[in-house]
């Protein structure tokens, strides 16, 4: 039988399946999700949990949010600020170190970070000399140990090659290239426009200058992408060879992203069935092309440590989506950026204006969050599981946790028995295995183990 990883395609799915299965559902890049956290959690315990876990010797991961990007993607869900003024970059760079700094004010040792991601926005926003500029202020503030993780978001249009230089100066290692679909038609109507010339002339810069890794980040669903399109364009991604992709589904929530109403003005998405139908090929033309399929939408040359993690369990899901270090706390900088420690989730004040103010008055910026309570952990944990690996092990997992997980979970475990039914999960006395058609409904199968599904469901994308 296929595993999830097996470089074979898994099974076509059906439209009827597809269409049972596709709610409103998290992506679980965290449990609880975000929409949990809140501005009435105690600001002292949050701060007190962060000081403590932050101060202990383990390595850190630490996720720095640099907004700024000079035009707007109108299928855009990340917290941006637009702008064609580059001196704001010098003021933001003055806040994240300040902000920085008052964590270092609070924390009983150096930290040691072992992974370091800058996400946005457009990371390269920036000019060559401001990003040394941040390089040299996060290697004024951290050691970092000798196998660090350094990932960057990179936007091939407007970049050259003295950025990428500039990144790999700073000890980047791992880079992410926003592609989303070769398609012109796709990209007009998506305020897009980035030729095949500009990714190709990205990933060789990148290769040329010793990253270790690349990803291409996909999205299919979105307005004027066809079948034919979207196979030239995998086509194309093939040729080019990233060793890692996603290819996420377009989420709609113009409640929250008002500029995706143009979309439905437009009234140029892919119907349903259209969508369905993109998911497949992609799903099919690169397994066919040798990628493993680790779950959801990501997918890894085997050779790859992504694919690697996920056979030796040690794959988790972070904010950044699948990662290979397992169950490191993230220190979130920057406007919007989350913390997360084992007994909490803090996160910054989402605006400008917001972050800034709290900044001068000497306070750290977060402005929400959430206290983790016992059951969280028991769900977060199996959750997690079900996110990343092949199979749960109820004795191994109860060890970890000090439950007995057919008795804890007793409804849960009763409430997948649809899913099995149509071909997701085999339930066992001993655990779960996540069948191939499982793979790809990882979310739905997760949703089940949410105690906090009931309040929230609406703030979260469809599944397929
Ligand atoms: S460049 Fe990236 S972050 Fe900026 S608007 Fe486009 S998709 Fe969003």
């Amino acid at each position: 039988m296929l595993d999830c990883s097996d470089t074979a395609a898994p099974p076509g799915i059906p439209f009827e399946l597809a269409r049972k299965y596709n709610v409103p559902g998290p992506r679980y890049t965290s449990y609880p999700t975000a929409v949990q956290f809140s501005e009435q959690a105690s600001r002292e315990a949050l701060l007190s949990d962060a000081v403590g876990d932050l101060s202990g010797e383990g390595e850190l991961s630490v996720y720095i949010h640099l907004p700024f990007c000079e035009t707007l993607c109108w299928y855009c869900a990340c917290n941006t600020i637009t702008t064609r003024d580059h001196g704001q970059v010098a003021l933001y760079l003055d806040l994240l170190r300040r902000e920085i700094a008052l964590w270092r004010s609070r924390l009983a040792r150096r930290p040691r970070v072992g992974q370091l991601h800058f996400g946005g926005g457009t990371p390269s926003f920036l000019r060559p000399q401001e990003i040394g500029a941040l390089g040299a202020m996060l290697h004024d503030a951290f050691d970092f140990t000798a196998t660090a993780e350094v990932s960057v978001e990179i936007d091939p249009r407007r970049l050259t090659a003295e950025h990428v230089a500039a990144f790999r100066r700073i000890g980047a290692n791992r880079a992410s290239l926003g592609v989303q679909d070769f398609a012109q038609e796709a990209q007009r109507a998506i305020n897009r426009v980035q030729s095949l010339e500009a990714t190709a002339d990205a990933l060789r810069w990148i290769r040329e200058a010793g990253f270790a890794s690349v990803n291409f980040d996909l999205i299919y669903g979105l307005p004027m992408q066809t079948v034919g399109t979207f196979q030239r364009t995998l086509d194309e991604v093939i040729r080019l060879a990233p060793d890692r992709l996603a290819v996420f589904s377009y989420a709609h929530v113009p409640w929250l992203r008002p500029a995706q109403k143009i979309f439905e003005r437009t009234g140029t998405l892919p119907s349903p069935e259209e969508k369905l139908a993109l998911l497949q090929i992609g799903i099919e033309r690169l397994t066919r092309a040798g990628y493993a399929y680790i779950g959801m939408d990501h997918f890894a040359l085997p050779g790859d440590e992504l694919a690697a993690a996920q056979r030796a369990r040690r794959l988790r899901r972070n904010f950044q989506g699948y990662s290979t270090k397992a169950g490191l706390s993230i220190l979130g900088l920057g406007l919007s950026s989350i913390s997360q420690t084992p007994g909490a989730f803090r996160q910054n004040e989402k605006t400008l204006e917001g972050y800034l103010a709290c900044i001068n008055a000497g306070e750290l910026p977060f402005t929400k969050g959430l206290l983790l309570q016992r059951e969280d952990r028991i769900r977060q944990e199996i959750i997690m599981r079900i996110m990343c690996d092949r199979e749960v092990d109820y004795a191994v997992l109860g060890a970890r946790l000090g439950v007995d997980i057919p008795e804890h979970f007793r409804e849960e475990i009763a409430r997948l028995q649809p899913l099995a039914e149509d071909g997701f999960v085999e339930l066992s006395a001993g655990g779960l295995r996540i069948l191939p058609m499982g793979c790809f409904f990882r979310r739905n199968i997760a949703m089940v183990f949410d105690a906090y599904l009931a309040s929230g469901a609406e703030h979260h994308s469809r599944t397929v």
